[in-house]
C-alpha cells in the first residue's frame, strides 16, 4: 500500500510537476472538481485585463481587426483541434455546447433523412448528461423522429438493426466516467448506416481523442471543464470535413454568413467550419479560453495528451486502490469501471446514505469534489472526484482519501450545517 511519502515521492518524479505553476490553486484547497469547473489558469487574469484594458478599451472598434476577434473562433478552435485529433481548420469555438449540440444534430438529422429517409430514430444513453436529452427530444419533435434510450451495453445490438438514424453519445459519461471506444463504436454504426454526434465534454482535454483516425462524423465539447476556460467559457464546434457543406445547420447567423459584412438579405453559408458559427463571439470569454487551452498545449512538448492521459490513469487508480485499502470499512462501492481502458479521468464512489452532507463535509475540509444524485432505483447517489493531470498532485489524492475517511468515521456529515441544499450541487 502507498503511504503519503510514497505519494509525494511519486510527485517528486512526475515528469508533468511543473505544469501545476501554470495555475492558481488557492491555499489549503484540494481541487478534484475539475471535470465540473477547471481551475484558473495563471495567465487568465493578465490576458482578459489585456483585452478589456488595451483591446476594448484603448482600441475600441477597431480592435475587431487589429486584435484579430474576429479570427478568434478559428484561432482557439485550431488549438483545441490538437487535442481531438481533428486537422487545422475543422473547428471552431463558440456558443455553449447545447447550442453547438443543437446544430450538429439538425446538420446529422437532414443528411439523414436525404440519404435514409425511413430512419427515424435518434438513439442515446439513459445516463447521458440531461442537456444532450433535451436538446435531441427538441429536434426529434421537429424531425418527426423518435428518440431511444438504452444502456451502454445495449449500443451494438441496437445499432445493429439497421434503423437508426443519428447515435448520439458523450464519450466519458458525466455520472461513472465510464469511456466508449469511440472508433469500434462508429466503426459498428457505420457498418448500420448510421451517422455519431460525440459530445466530448469529458474527453478534450482528459483522454487522448482521435476523431479523425476515428472517421467519426461530428463532435462539441465544452469549454469550462478540462479545457480550463472559465465558467461558462465558450464550447466548440467539429464536423468532418466529408459533412461539412453538405447543409446549412440551423441556427443561420450572420456570423456564419459567406461574407457578414456584405450585409446581404439572402444566406450564404460561409465554406467550411465558419457556417457553424452564429453571431458575434463572445471575445473576453474567448480570450479567457484561449489562455486555457494554452495550458493543454503546454504539454505537448513533455508527451501531450498521451502523457496527460498516463499520468490521469496512475491517479485514478492509485485513487481507487486507497479507496478499497484503506476506507473499506465504509458503505462505499466503485461506481467508474474498474478497467482503466474503460476509464476517463474521473472516479465515482456509489454512497448510499447521505452522500450529499458527505459531500459538503469533504468540501469543509478543503476537499472539493461535487454530488451527483441518483434516481432513486437503478442510478446510485454519487461522489464525483476529477483527477485533472496539469495540476493534481499524487500526493492529493492520499489526502482526499484521509479526508473522506475522516468525514465517515466522525459521523460529522450528520450536522444540519452539512445536509442544507444549496441551488448548484
Ligand atoms: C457539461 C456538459 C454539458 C454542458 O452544456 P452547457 O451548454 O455548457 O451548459 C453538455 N453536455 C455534457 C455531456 C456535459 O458534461
Amino acid at each position: 500500500m502507498n503511504t503519503r511519502s510514497d505519494c509525494i515521492a511519486l510527485d517528486a518524479q512526475d515528469p508533468l510537476r511543473e505544469l501545476r505553476n501554470l495555475f492558481t490553486l488557492p491555499e489549503g484547497v484540494n481541487y478534484l472538481d475539475g471535470n465540473s469547473l477547471g481551475v484558473l489558469p495563471r495567465a487568465t487574469a493578465a490576458r482578459v485585463a489585456q483585452v478589456v484594458q488595451q483591446e476594448w478599451g484603448e482600441g475600441l472598434i477597431r480592435s475587431w481587426n487589429t486584435a484579430g476577434w474576429m479570427a478568434q473562433p478559428q484561432r482557439v478552435g485550431n488549438k483545441i483541434a490538437r487535442l481531438i485529433g481533428a486537422g487545422e481548420g475543422e473547428v471552431v469555438a463558440a456558443d455553449s455546447t447545447s447550442i453547438n449540440l443543437y446544430k450538429v444534430l439538425a446538420a446529422a438529422l437532414r443528411i439523414a433523412q436525404a440519404d435514409a429517409p425511413n430512419r427515424k430514430v435518434i438513439v442515446s444513453e439513459r445516463s447521458n448528461f440531461p442537456t444532450d436529452l433535451y436538446i435531441a427530444q427538441s429536434l426529434a419533435a421537429q424531425h418527426g423522429c423518435t428518440l431511444e434510450l438504452i444502456s451502454a451495453d445495449e449500443v451494438a445490438p441496437r445499432l445493429a438493426r439497421g434503423d437508426v438514424a443519428v447515435l448520439m453519445l458523450t464519450q466519458v459519461n458525466y455520472r461513472s466516467g465510464r469511456m466508449f471506444d469511440m472508433a469500434a463504436i462508429t466503426a459498428q454504426a457505420h457498418a448500420a448506416g448510421t451517422l455519431t454526434v460525440w459530445d466530448l465534454a469529458h474527453s478534450a482535454g482528459a483522454v487522448p481523442v482521435d476523431l479523425r483516425g476515428a472517421k467519426a462524423d461530428f463532435a462539441i465539447g465544452c469549454g469550462y471543464k478540462y479545457l480550463n476556460g472559465g465558467p461558462g467559457a465558450p464550447a466548440f464546434v467539429w464536423v468532418h470535413p466529408r459533412h461539412t457543406e453538405r447543409f446549412w445547420q440551423p441556427l443561420s447567423g450572420w456570423i456564419g454568413h459567406a461574407n457578414p459584412f456584405s450585409f446581404d438579405t439572402a444566406y450564404q453559408p460561409a465554406a467550411g467550419i465558419g457556417r457553424y458559427l452564429c453571431g458575434t463571439p463572445a471575445v473576453i470569454a474567448m480570450a479567457a479560453l484561449e489562455c486555457g487551452v494554452d495550458t493543454l498545449l503546454a504539454a505537448e512538448p513533455l508527451g501531450g495528451m498521451a502523457a496527460l492521459r498516463a499520468k490521469s490513469l496512475a491517479l485514478t487508480t492509485l485513487f481507487i486502490a486507497q479507496v478499497r485499502e484503506r476506507l473499506a470499512d465504509h458503505p462505499l462501492t466503485l461506481a467508474s469501471p474498474e478497467d482503466p481502458a474503460l476509464r476517463g479521468s474521473q472516479v465515482s464512489l456509489a454512497c448510499p446514505e447521505g452522500g450529499y452532507a458527505v459531500m459538503q463535509a469533504l468540501i469543509a475540509r478543503g476537499v472539493i469534489g461535487d454530488f451527483r444524485a441518483g434516481d432513486g432505483s437503478t442510478e446510485p447517489d454519487l461522489l464525483r472526484f476529477g483527477f485533472t493531470p496539469l495540476y493534481t498532485q499524487f500526493v492529493d489524492v492520499y489526502d482526499a482519501v484521509t479526508a473522506l475517511d475522516d468525514v465517515l468515521t466522525s459521523g460529522e456529515w450528520r450536522e444540519a450545517r452539512f445536509n442544507q441544499k444549496a441551488a448548484v450541487t
